[in-house]
This record gives structure tokens, sequence and C-alpha cells, in this order.
């Protein structure tokens, strides 16, 4: 891949839990996909919260006081920088629900699995905005309800059999890519694991990063192994031609 960024390039970056994993929050393959015995599947559906919203709460909960005392590692802070050095030319899509990328300083972010951080009502159509809320419910009395509507309040998370959030802003930014860098996701949940695919069907270079091969792995054209925290400092570097210390405020 050219290794220097020029001034037409558009760089369209995905995340997944990879990214976070060295600062200390687990991805969810890498650990079995257990939690308290239950597969992550059971307890982040919109079924598991209708039959039992405080088994739900409890893994949301726990998710929440684990995210809030991680801390932002060396491959959020690259793209950061990538960020601060190509402006409206970078967009970012992160399949993560921790806020360790705004932390590190990412601006132009989309979160299409939704925020921890943030909580909704659970009524389909409720106009009530999702709201900040680092809050745990350890019991199902504590669950607050809709202001609005009264219904049980829920984490603002797309669970599975969900539709993700922003696609419409993800894919225009996705057709608009020149580059298209994706680290620290297995490939294998949709409609994330497609982008790679339209992204190089209209001409842009595409590139992964992480310790192991994704499930498409075939659709990149160059695969780097490695943590993304080590190898996504050296690809911004060589991106950005920086090797020598170029700051960080500099445009390409
Ligand atoms: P996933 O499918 O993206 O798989 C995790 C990937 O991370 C694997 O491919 C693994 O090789 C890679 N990885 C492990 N260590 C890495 C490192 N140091 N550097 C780079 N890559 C590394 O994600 P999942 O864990 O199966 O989670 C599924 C969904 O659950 C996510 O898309 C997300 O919505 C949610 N989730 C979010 C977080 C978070 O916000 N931090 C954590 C777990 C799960």
């Amino acid at each position: 891949m050219n290794p220097i960024l020029g001034p037409s390039d558009r760089v369209f970056v995905l995340t997944g839990a990879g990214i976070s994993a060295e600062s200390g929050i687990p991805t969810f393959r890498g650990v079995g996909g257990l939690w308290r015995g239950h597969r992550i599947e059971e307890v982040a559906t919109p079924g598991a919260f209708a039959s039992d919203p405080a088994l739900v709460w409890a893994f949301y909960s726990e998710r929440r006081r684990r995210a809030s005392g991680a801390r932002p590692n060396p491959g959020h802070e690259a793209l950061a920088r990538l960020e601060r050095a190509l402006g409206e030319h970078y967009f970012l899509c992160t399949q993560n629900v921790d806020s360790l990328h705004e932390t590190a300083g990412s601006r132009r972010i989309a979160h299409m699995h939704g925020r921890l951080d943030q909580s909704r009502c659970s009524r389909l159509g409720c106009p009530t905005e999702p709201f900040d809320d680092a809050n745990a419910y350890p019991g199902v009395e504590v669950i607050p309800r809709c202001a609005r509507c009264g219904a049980l309040v829920r984490p603002h998370i797309c669970w599975f059999g969900e539709t993700p959030f922003e696609l419409e802003r993800i894919l225009t930014e996705l057709e608009a890519c020149t580059v298209c860098l994706v680290a620290g996701t297995s490939g294998v949940v949709e409609p994330a694991a497609s982008f790679v695919r339209m992204a190089g069907a209209r001409g842009a270079r595409t590139l992964y990063v992480g310790p192991e091969e994704p499930a498409n792995a075939g659709a990149f054209q160059e695969v780097r192994l490695g943590p993304s925290g080590v190898v996504l400092p050296e690809v911004v570097s060589s991106w950005l031609g920086t090797r020598g210390g170029r700051p960080d405020s500099e445009r390409i």
C-alpha cells in the first residue's frame, strides 16, 4: 500500500472490540462469549430484556463499571492523530460501545452498535432521545422508567437482531473513501464485515490490522498481523510521513 496519503485521499476506519483489548476491555469472542455462564447472545437481545431486564442490566452495569476505569491505548491515540491530520477527509465507524476513541480525541465518529454510557426508553417508537447515563442498576426495582411513557429504560446498545445506528451516514462516508482501514474485528458481524468489500469494489485501498486474520481476510489487499496498539501507530506514522516527528497539527 502506498505509504503516504495524498491530499485527495479520504480514509474510512472501522474498529471492533480488539482495539480496546489492550485497554483491558475484553472482546466477546476472545473470552469464549460467556458471562456468568450465559452466552452473550442470551443477554444482548430484545427478548432477553423483555424476559429478564435485571439480568440484562446486571451485564451492562458490569460493563459500564469496567469501561469507566479504562484508558485509551496507543491504537486509539494513533487514530485520533490521523483525524487531526486529515480533518474532514477522515471518518471513524466503530462497533465498540465504549468511549475510548472519544477520550483519545476522536470526533468524526459513528457508534454503529450504540454507547455503553447512554440509555434510552425500551418502548419502540417512544420519541424520548437516548441520554447520558453512567449508572449501574443492580436490581429490577432500581431500573428507571421513561418519564414520557413509563416503559423501562434500557441500554442504548444495538442488540443481536436489531438494526445498527447511523447506517446512512456510515455508507455515505464509505462510498467516498479512497482508503479503508479496519482494526480489531473478527469480520463476521454484519453489516460491518461487508464494508471492506464495498470499499474495495469502488477502488479503495484496504488494510486490516489485528493479531489474527479476520474471517473476511481475503477481501483485504493487505493484512498486518499484530496488536493494534503497536501496529496502528506505525501505520499512521508511515501514512502521514511522520517518522521524523511531524507535528500533529500539520495538515497533509
Ligand atoms: P469482534 O468480532 O470484533 O472480535 C474481536 C476481535 O479482536 C478478534 O478478531 C481478535 O483477533 C481481535 N483482537 C484481539 N486482541 C486485539 C488487539 N490487541 N488488537 C487488535 N485486535 C485484537 O468483537 P466481539 O468481541 O465478538 O464483539 C462483538 C460486538 O460486541 C462488537 O462489535 C461490539 O458491538 C460489542 N463489544 C464491544 C466492546 C467494546 O466496546 N470495547 C467489547 C466487546 C464487545
